[in-house]
């Protein structure tokens, strides 16, 4: 890498015509899949999850390509990531999901940014900052039904409840919201619960647009939409449910070059550790991508890739930047050194690169790293 260039990211950055690994967005899917959610949502309206680069795809090309279909509302995790997004949809709606801490309350307002506020001291801290520039700010109220993990717990429910026009002053508040814990499984009782809670919390506050579900909830139907969704995963290619025909596009492909073939005898061994031991005359293929790109280690002697559509194990350890592929299966003629392996995307699902890696779908995703040029497809699905 060429010092003084930022890495991969931005179409076109690299220095070079070779790429020894790529992460190919599918711009044309991403804009089907938020299609899927609105047909499957509607009439609630779906928002655009675009936290941790979206999801590691690159929020700026999603959120703009997500935006020109139509979509003026986003969710980032990070007060910091929504700085970086307010240029790219200057009049979009973008939540902050971590909230109002007094600290990140002038940059909010100064980027026109919505905080979730997560307590009452964060919806006291930005009413007062609301009266102190004199002003009406947007709020959106996260209330917990069951995560433990962000929102109002019940006891803060009932006294914003009961001290609400005070509270929220001088406030507008656009959205209330939770957030479902076993969306991913349609038969966890969980669902139920936290729906019947929601419902619960909303009939305590005076009429305001709602939000439950996440790509998970998207797939629970229509009862679980209120009036906006915020699908992250899905939009991304995600099978969130793990059901049998993914309702979601493959919109994240992940390739890697092979630098070298290699014919070995029976009973060597290939890697660190020489954990992996040849049974037999053995094939194998040294491919450009390793534990630096993200590609997780736990996959050493587990997952596999997919040569021209066919898959092939990896054999021993994922070493920095390099895996080795047991390639024996693969006819000679259609494997060389410039084959592209794909370690995600048409052959191999991300689930189950991440059952291989023995994590999940967001972690595939968000773990590869600036190593890993992005280069975005236009176009339909
Ligand atoms: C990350 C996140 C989402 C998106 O979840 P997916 O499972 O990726 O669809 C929605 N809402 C909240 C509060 C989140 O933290």
């Amino acid at each position: 890498m060429t010092a003084g260039r930022p890495t991969g990211i931005v179409l076109g950055m690299s220095n070079t015509d070779f790429e020894a690994a790529r992460l190919t967005v599918r711009l044309g899917a991403i804009v089907s899949n938020y299609r899927v959610c609105q047909r499957l949502a509607g009439p609630a309206a779906v928002a655009g999850v675009v936290k941790a680069d979206g999801y590691g795809l690159g929020a700026a090309a999603v959120t703009k390509a997500l935006a020109d279909a139509g979509c003026d509302t986003f969710f980032v995790a990070r007060l910091e990531e929504g700085i970086q997004l307010r240029p790219i949809v200057p009049h979009a709606r973008i939540f902050v999901l971590d909230g109002a801490m007094p600290d990140s309350v002038p940059a909010l307002i100064t980027h026109r940014l919505t905080p979730v506020l997560n307590s009452l001291g964060q919806i006291a801290g930005w009413n007062a900052a609301a009266q102190e520039t004199r002003s009406t700010l947007d709020a959106a109220i996260h209330i917990d039904t069951g995560m433990n993990r962000l929102g109002l717990a019940g006891d803060e429910l009932s006294l914003l409840a009961s001290d609400w026009n005070a509270r929220v002053e001088n406030l507008r508040p656009v959205l209330l919201m939770s957030h479902l814990a076993c969306a991913d499984d349609p038969k966890a009782k969980m669902n139920s619960v936290q729906l019947d809670r929601f419902h619960t919390a909303l009939a305590m506050l005076p009429p305001t647009p709602a939000s439950l579900s996440s790509s998970g909830g998207v797939l629970l139907g229509k009862e679980y939409a209120f009036d906006l969704v915020r699908p992250g995963i899905g939009l991304y290619g995600g099978n969130v449910q793990n059901l049998p025909t993914n309702p979601f596009s493959v919109a994240a492909v992940l390739t890697a070059r092979v630098l070298q073939l290699r014919r070995v005898d029976s009973g060597r061994s290939v890697g660190y550790g020489a954990t992996f031991r040849t049974k037999w005359p053995t094939v194998l293929a040294t491919v450009a991508l390793g534990y630096a790109d993200g590609l997780m280690r736990a996959i050493g002697n587990q997952g596999h890739a997919a040569v021209s559509g066919r898959r092939v194990p990896v054999a021993g350890r994922v070493s920095m930047d390099l895996v080795t592929l047991d390639v024996t299966s693969v006819p000679a003629d259609s494997i060389s050194t410039e084959s592209e392996v794909e370690f995600f995307g048409d052959t191999i699902s991300l689930e189950e690169a991440a059952k291989a890696g023995n994590t999940a779908a967001y972690e595939i995703l968000t773990s590869l790293t600036p190593r890993v040029p992005r280069h975005y497809e236009e176009g339909s699905a």
